[in-house]
């Protein structure tokens, strides 16, 4: 049985992974822990504001509290020696680098999606650009209208997939469009981020040649289906030795 802490789990994707967790055999929900205080869905699921007075060797923190958290999360698991899965998006490189200076102490997982459908859709994008050398490439990506940063994590690693596969840098990026005269530049990725309402998530790769276009697209209905990945990733992490590993790692060995 895998020992889950779970960080920011009175937000909408530490529900989800706390509910998913609660419905598995496989998963002991030790305690949750968010300042915000208990939410009435946690019924009299143990209850902390700060990590410090939980955390144990061998338990797995799942952390959803965002760029904060995710860095005093990676702290504490590499002083308890327990690991860490990390799926907070928009982290500045001070929390990317407490995120990986933990991973040489435990071993760390960290997505900017947890879902399978994004990884498949990742590897198809990767055969799409080979096909199509000098394609025009837009990602558009829509979620709900409480999300902290724009363009998504999601959004910003498909940019990179297309930057790498290109020998783009990323000043290539272009967001939104604003202000800019004359015709697309080649070598140009363009990202466009929609805000509004409670869409979930929505991630849409445009590639665009002369007279066709091909679209690359995947829909988050719930956040189920980052929670059963984040989950997948506290087993493959509950077993791995101290490194930074990537999705693919847990669900795709
Ligand atoms: P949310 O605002 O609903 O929840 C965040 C929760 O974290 C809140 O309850 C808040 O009180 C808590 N929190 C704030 N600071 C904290 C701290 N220092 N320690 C512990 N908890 C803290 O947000 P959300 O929609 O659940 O998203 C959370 C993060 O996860 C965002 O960065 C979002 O972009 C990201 N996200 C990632 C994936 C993925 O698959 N990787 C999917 C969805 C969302």
């Amino acid at each position: 049985m895998t020992r889950l802490v779970v960080v920011g789990a009175a937000g909408k994707m530490g529900r989800a992974v706390t509910e998913t967790a609660w419905g598995d055999a496989g998963f002991q929900v030790k305690a949750c822990v968010d300042p915000a205080g208990r939410p009435p869905w946690a019924g009299d699921a143990k209850w902390e504001a700060g990590l410090g007075a939980v955390l144990a060797r061998g338990d797995v923190a799942i952390e959803f509290g965002g760029p904060e958290a995710a860095a005093a999360a990676a702290r504490a698991c590499a002083e308890c020696g327990a690991g860490l899965v990390s799926g907070s998006t928009g982290l500045s490189p001070a929390h990317e680098e407490a995120v990986r200076q933990a991973s040489g102490e435990v071993a760390v997982l960290r997505a900017a999606n947890f879902s399978l459908g994004i990884l498949a859709l990742r590897r198809a994008l990767g055969a799409a650009l080979a096909g199509l050398p000098g394609w025009d490439v837009e990602i558009v990506e829509r979620h709900h209208r409480a999300k902290k940063d724009s363009p998504s994590g999601t959004a910003l690693a498909l940019a990179g997939d297309v930057a790498a596969a290109r020998g783009l840098s990323a000043s290539s990026l272009r967001h939104g469009r604003n202000g800019t005269a004359g015709p697309r530049p080649a070598g140009e990725i363009g990202l466009h981020a929609v805000r509004g309402g409670s869409w979930v998530g929505d991630h849409v790769v445009l590639l665009a040649g002369d007279g066709e276009w091909v679209e690359l697209r995947h829909v988050a209905q719930d956040r189920s289906a980052f929670a059963r990945g984040a989950l997948a990733a506290a087993v493959f992490v509950s077993k791995a030795p101290p490194g930074l590993y990537h999705l693919e790692a847990a669900v795709m060995p």
